[in-house]
C-alpha cells in the first residue's frame, strides 16, 4: 500500500475514533431544563438587567462578526492565491532562502498579518467592553496583554513550525505520520503545560486564604472524591469585572481557580455552588476527555491536510509545487480555519452538554437549587450575559447553557428533590 492508501486508512480510523469517544463521553441525553421554566426565569429577572445584556451583546455583534469574516477573508487571500506563498518566500530571501527561515519566520509572518488585520476590531472590541464597564486594566494594560499573547503565540508558533517542517524533510513520504503524531503530543503537552507555564504570565494566583469558605470547599472536594490540590485565587480583577471560576490541569497540577471578582461579588453559598460545578468537570475527566479529542483531532487534522495538499487545483490556486513546501502554509491556514468554522457548532454542542452535566453534578453534590440559581442571575448580571440569546448565536457559538436555561434546570431539579 502507498503512504497515501495508509493515510487514507489512518483518517478513517481517527473518525471512527473521534465518532465513538464523543457517542460515549459526552453526555448527549438532553438536561432538564423545561422551556416553560425557562420563560418563567426569564421573567423572573429585572427588564433592565436583561436589557443591558441584550444591548451589551448587540454592541458586541458587528465587530465580532466583521472579525470573523475579515480573518477568513484574509486567511482565504493568503491561502488561496500566491500571495501567502509570495509572502513567505520574501521573509526567507535575506537568509538565502534557507527552510528554516521559511518555515518560522516567514510561517509567524502568516501568522502576524492575520493577527494585524484583525487588530482593529480586537481594539473595538476593548472599547465596548470599557464603555460598558467590563474591562478594568485600560489601554496600556490591554496592550501589555496582547503582547503578552502575541508573544507565547510566537513561542509555541515557532516551535510547531520548525517541528512540522523538520519532520517533512526527515521524512518527506510518511511526514503525515510522525506530523500526526506530533500534534497530538503538541495538544497533550499543551493542555497539562499550558496552564502552569502560560497562566501566570497573566495572572497572579495566590492560595485561598484560610476560612470557612476555604474549608467548606475542600470538605466538599473530599467529599466528592475528587482529587484537587488546591483552591487557588486569581488577581482577575486587574483586567475586568467579569465573574468566573475554572478547572485547569491533568493529574498532579490540577487544581480550581476562582477570580477574585468572584469572592467579592458573589455570596459564599454561590462560590461554593461555582466550585461545585468546576469539580463536575474534574469528576469526569473532562479535561482530559477534552484534550483527548483535541488530540485525535489535530492528528486526523494533519492526515487531511496531507490527503488534501496532494489535490492539484488547490496547490496551483497557492502557487505552490507541494503541500510539504514551507510557502504551502498559507494554503494550511486558510484550509484550518474553513475547518474551525465549520466545526465551531459542533464544538459548542458538545460543550453545552458537558457543562449542563457539570450544572447537574453541582446541584446533586451541593442539594442548594437556591443558591446555584441566584449565581447564575449574578454571573448573568456581572458578565451582562443575555440571559436568552437568539437562537442561530445559541447554535453557532455558545459554549454554556444560557442563564435561563441554567436557572431552569435548578428549578427542575428542586421540583425533582420536592423542595
Ligand atoms: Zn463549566
Amino acid at each position: 500500500m502507498t503512504p497515501r492508501g495508509w493515510a487514507l486508512l489512518a483518517l478513517a480510523g481517527l473518525t471512527v475514533a473521534l465518532v465513538v469517544l464523543a457517542a460515549l463521553l459526552i453526555p448527549w441525553h438532553r438536561p432538564p431544563a423545561p422551556r416553560a421554566d425557562q420563560l418563567a426565569a426569564l421573567g423572573d429577572l429585572p427588564a433592565e438587567q436583561v436589557a443591558k445584556g441584550r444591548e451589551f451583546r448587540a454592541a458586541l455583534r458587528p465587530g465580532g462578526y466583521a472579525a470573523l469574516a475579515v480573518g477568513l477573508l484574509i486567511a482565504l487571500a493568503l491561502g488561496l492565491t500566491p500571495l501567502g506563498s509570495r509572502l513567505v518566500e520574501l521573509v526567507g530571501r535575506p537568509f538565502g532562502g534557507h527552510w528554516v527561515a521559511q518555515a518560522v519566520l516567514g510561517g509567524l509572518a502568516v501568522m502576524l498579518v492575520a493577527d494585524l488585520v484583525t487588530l482593529p476590531f480586537a481594539a473595538w472590541r476593548q472599547s465596548v467592553l470599557t464603555r460598558y464597564g467590563l474591562s478594568t486594566n485600560g489601554w496600556s494594560g490591554w496592550a501589555v496583554d496582547l503582547l503578552k499573547s502575541y508573544a507565547v503565540s510566537a513561542v509555541i508558533g515557532a516551535v510547531a513550525l520548525f517541528g512540522f517542517y523538520a519532520v517533512i524533510r526527515l521524512a518527506p513520504r510518511w511526514w503525515w505520520a510522525f506530523g500526526a503524531a506530533g500534534a497530538a503530543v503538541l495538544v497533550v503537552l499543551l493542555s497539562f503545560v499550558l496552564p502552569v507555564l502560560v497562566e501566570p504570565v497573566f495572572n497572579r494566583f495566590t492560595p485561598m486564604e484560610q476560612g470557612p469558605l476555604r474549608t467548606e470547599l475542600m470538605s466538599m472536594a473530599a467529599r466528592d472524591g475528587v482529587p484537587v490540590r488546591d483552591v487557588l485565587v486569581a488577581d482577575a480583577s486587574r483586567r475586568t469585572r467579569a465573574v468566573n471560576a475554572y478547572v485547569s490541569g491533568l493529574g498532579p497540577t490540577r487544581r480550581v481557580v476562582v477570580y477574585d471578582t468572584l469572592l467579592r461579588e458573589a455570596t459564599p453559598a454561590e462560590v461554593t455552588a461555582v466550585v461545585a460545578h468546576e469539580l463536575g468537570h474534574a469528576k469526569d475527566s473532562d479535561v482530559a476527555v477534552g484534550t483527548l479529542t483535541g488530540a485525535l483531532g489535530a492528528a486526523a487534522a494533519v492526515v487531511a491536510l496531507y490527503l488534501l495538499g496532494s489535490w492539484g487545483p488547490l496547490l496551483r490556486l497557492a502557487g505552490v509545487d507541494s503541500v510539504a513546501q514551507p510557502a504551502a502554509f498559507p494554503l494550511l491556514v486558510a484550509l484550518v480555519t474553513v475547518a474551525g468554522l465549520v466545526a465551531a457548532p459542533v464544538q459548542a454542542l458538545m460543550s453545552r452538554r458537558v457543562e449542563a452535566r457539570a450544572d447537574a453534578h453541582a446541584l446533586a453534590l451541593t442539594n442548594d437549587p437556591e443558591s446555584f440559581e441566584s449565581m447564575q442571575r449574578r454571573l448573568g448580571s456581572v458578565n451582562l450575559g443575555d440571559p436568552d440569546p437568539p437562537r442561530w448565536e445559541y447554535l453557532y457559538s455558545a459554549s454554556h447553557p444560557s442563564t435561563v436555561e441554567r436557572m431552569a434546570a435548578a428549578r427542575a431539579y428542586a421540583r425533582e428533590a420536592g423542595r
